[in-house]
């Protein structure tokens, strides 16, 4: 039984395609409300289209990675003006419009009309790194990662494959307590047989955060008024209102 989702109960591109963009770094118990919201205040994409960005940036507020507001406005623009509004139900198309990757379009196009496009979000490059035990970090087997996925996914069966696979990963196949007594690929899984479930994926030594000291100006006048700047359309928080603030020292 797969996790009941508003969205999954939708066979509508443009609610889906919503979904899946909210979903890219947030978590869904996170996105219910704020999906629940958008289509209370952005029901269509020709709404969307129309709306002001800057209504569009604060129905975002708080999703945070702002950039996927304002191409989720701009795609909307696009539908409209090349695709009378409609979502293509092919990848090339839906991998031009901003803000969708592979895997997004492979979300979409597999919920919205069952096609069989593959998808490797986290979850699931988790779980084919299991199933394979993987040697090396899944960065740096992308390609061989999307062509496991792409065999997987039954031809006729993508919206299922695809949603399992990830609730799989989400539930089961979890990141640091995998349940391999209830999986049911427990029996193809070489991480498993190996007994290095949780020695897989190998995770990436990272480099050290870089600091930068930032100076903010505050500045009220004598009728109250707080002196706030529109940032650049394009950046951290693009589009946003902000105190001025510019970087010092090195
Ligand atoms: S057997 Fe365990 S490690 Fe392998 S896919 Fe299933 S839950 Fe993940």
């Amino acid at each position: 039984m797969g996790r009941d989702l508003p969205w999954r109960r939708s066979r509508d591109p443009y609610a889906i395609w919503i979904s899946e963009i909210m979903l890219q770094q947030t978590q869904v118990k996170t996105v219910l409300p704020y999906f629940d919201r958008w289509m209370a205040l952005f029901p269509t994409v020709a709404v969307l289209a129309a709306a002001d960005q800057q209504q569009v940036l604060k129905a975002w507020e708080g999703l945070g990675y702002y950039s996927r507001a304002r191409n989720l406005h701009r795609t909307a623009q696009v539908l409209v003006q090349a695709f009378g509004g409609q979502f293509p139900k092919e990848l090339d198309p839906v991998l031009k419009l901003p803000g969708i990757g592979r895997t997004t379009a492979g979300g979409i196009l597999s919920a919205a009309f069952n096609l069989p496009v593959p998808i490797l979000d986290g979850n699931v490059k988790r779980v084919i790194a299991r199933l394979v035990a993987l040697e090396v970090p899944p960065g740096e087997a992308i390609d061989r990662l999307w062509g496991i996925s792409e065999r997987l996914v039954p031809k006729d069966r993508g919206r299922d494959f695809n949603q399992a696979f990830m609730d799989l990963g989400a539930t089961v196949c979890t990141p640091k307590h995998p349940d391999c007594p209830s999986c049911p690929w427990r029996t193809d899984c070489q991480a498993y047989a190996q007994g290095v479930q949780t020695q897989v994926p190998k995770a990436v030594v990272r480099s050290p955060l870089p600091h930068k000291r930032i100076a903010v100006l505050m500045a009220v006048n004598g009728a109250g008024e707080v002196l706030i700047i529109q940032r650049p359309q394009a950046g951290l928080l693009a589009g946003l209102w902000d105190f001025p603030r510019w970087r010092v020292g090195r």
